[in-house]
């Protein structure tokens, strides 16, 4: 994959970039950010750009046999450390090995690249048997580490890397990005999950490869409609649809918060924001304190998925908090 195929994060494209060109990119690089934001693909193109023969405009070439290998995941010069443990991290032996093979020559390429995800995960005694290879690391080895967050990071071990942290891409190159690879898909649901994705492309890949879609909008509709007419035993009907798995059910609450708060926009503007039929039907039966509240009822509903309380009691209870915020006086 070439640099300017990966969308977004200019900046550390702007900053990483010329380090290719003048010899100098840093033997550790630590790329940090939230899950989906392609911290995993954003490392393999360094490590290609590292490893390639033929490079083009400062980019990969993608057609080298050591491009292809790297894509391919069978590069014997890069190397994705074995994870082990409850934890699933890199043990001390794992480290201990790597520091002794880190001086073995590379075998096709004339660099070795060490790709270590999710490091927040790596128990201090690894990070410490780490530093002694960061400290001093042989010629033409790099480093590439990936996490969330820098805190379980050893200080001295982020000290010997350099920092660059990837972030959410536009809303707008999200939507042109789905258009162009989804292209047999509604143009309409694209874009919405392109705003409830909120940038982050790996939760929107998720998001249309492993869910139906078109019944989790669906559902979101019914849920405003059943609402809107008062009618419980619908809500209860509805939601039940939607809560048959944690993922589904989140994304499902998602939906239906994009519809709450473009009701809110619209009692606000009064102009539709995105012009969505269900909104304004929500706006002209409650009033922008009820939908708040039930805004607020999603939100928890939320929080509690992450916390994986059980799905039917969670089910049960929003459909009853939602109705009661809705038509329960108090
Ligand atoms: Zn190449």
């Amino acid at each position: 994959m070439r640099f300017n195929n990966f969308i977004g994060n200019d900046y550390i494209k702007k900053q990483l970039l010329p380090l290719f060109l003048q010899n100098k990119v840093p033997h550790a690089i630590i790329l940090v950010g939230e899950k989906g934001l392609g911290k995993k693909t954003f490392a393999k193109i360094i490590a290609q750009r590292l490893v390639c023969n033929n490079t083009i405009d400062n980019n990969p070439c993608e057609i080298c046999l050591n491009c292809k290998k790297v894509e391919n995941n069978t590069h014997p010069d890069v190397i994705y450390p074995e994870k082990s443990g409850a934890l699933q991290s890199y043990s001390i032996a794992t480290i201990r090995k790597i520091r002794w093979d880190a001086y073995v020559a590379p075998n096709e390429a004339s660099k070795k690249v060490y790709i270590f995800s999710d490091i927040d995960n790596m128990g201090i005694p690894a990070q410490n048997a780490l530093l002694k290879i960061l400290e001093e690391p042989p010629k033409n080895v790099f480093f590439i580490f990936t996490c969330v967050s820098l805190s379980n990071v050893l200080p001295t071990v982020c000290s010997r890397a350099q920092q660059f942290a990837l972030s959410n891409v536009d809303t707008l190159d999200l939507q042109n990005y789905l258009l162009k690879r989804y292209s047999e898909k509604s143009e309409e649901n694209l874009k919405k999950i392109a705003r409830i994705s909120k940038g982050n492309i790996g939760l929107a890949n998720n998001l249309l490869e492993s869910s139906d879609v078109e019944v989790l909008m669906d559902g979101a509709k019914k849920i405003v409609l059943a609402l809107c007419s008062a009618k419980e035993f619908d809500l209860i009907e509805s939601v039940g649809k939607i809560s048959e798995n944690r993922k589904d059910f989140f994304f499902a609450l998602d939906f239906l918060l994009d519809v709450f708060r473009d009701s809110v926009i619209l009692s606000v503007n009064h102009k539709g924001f995105n012009e969505s039929e269900y909104a304004k039907i929500l706006e002209k039966k409650f009033s922008i304190k009820q939908i708040l509240k039930l805004i607020d009822v999603v939100y928890k509903t939320k929080n509690y998925l992450d916390n994986n309380v059980n799905m039917s009691i969670l089910s049960t209870y929003f459909s009853s908090i939602l109705f009661g915020e809705a038509y329960i006086k108090k």
